[in-house]
């Protein structure tokens, strides 16, 4: 039985009591659909380089992503609905990547996390990607050399927001104007 902190039971709860609050609520199946997915992402680390280890201490139990229910990492492309891409991408890595998302189930999202995933950072060099943009779509890019774990966390959070909007990720977006245009 529930106690307060003196250690009495507390009164079973009453929501007439308790100013008359209804007991139910209602809402559409695509909002709570877009609910439950924002709050159970499931990432996949496409780790390459430094900005892997500031991923790993956002889900350490320091930062506990698990408050944000992002928390049950994946190594399997099948099992994970974000590629979240930490490090530097060379030119030789860009096949795997792209068979890596594309093995990953519908829907799905990107995360580029560091400036070298975003543009290839201070890497202007021949074989280093300027931006996995060119080979997978992204939704969020999180700035930074490397990034906080902070502004990681708020990446998420900013994809969260996005999926609960109901906001298409940018390859359903690209899909829907490829259809469009034919
Ligand atoms: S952005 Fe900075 S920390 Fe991240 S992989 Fe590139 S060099 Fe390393």
């Amino acid at each position: 039985m529930p106690t307060s902190g003196k250690g009495e039971p507390l009164p079973a709860y009453d929501p007439k009591a308790a100013g008359g609050a209804a007991d139910f609520f209602t809402t559409r199946l695509e909002t709570m659909v877009a609910w439950a997915r924002a709050n159970s992402l499931w990432p996949l680390p496409f780790a390459t380089a430094c900005c892997g280890i500031e991923f790993m201490s956002v889900v350490s139990s320091h930062y506990d992503l698990s408050r944000f229910g992002a928390e049950v990492v994946r190594f399997s492309p099948r099992q994970a609905d974000l590629l979240i891409v930490a490090g530097t991408v060379v030119d030789k890595l860009g096949p795997t990547l792209r068979k890596i998302y594309d093995q990953m189930p519908e829907p799905k999202w990107v995360i580029s996390m560091g400036v070298c995933a975003s543009s290839g950072g201070f890497y202007r060099a021949y074989h280093v990607t300027q931006g996995i943009d060119e080979i997978v779509p992204v939704d969020v890019y999180v700035p930074g050399c490397p990034p906080t774990p902070e502004e990681l966390m708020y990446g998420i959070l900013e994809l969260q927001r996005k999926i609960r909007s109901g906001e298409k990720s940018r390859d359903d977006r690209s899909a829907a104007a490829a259809a469009a245009a034919r």
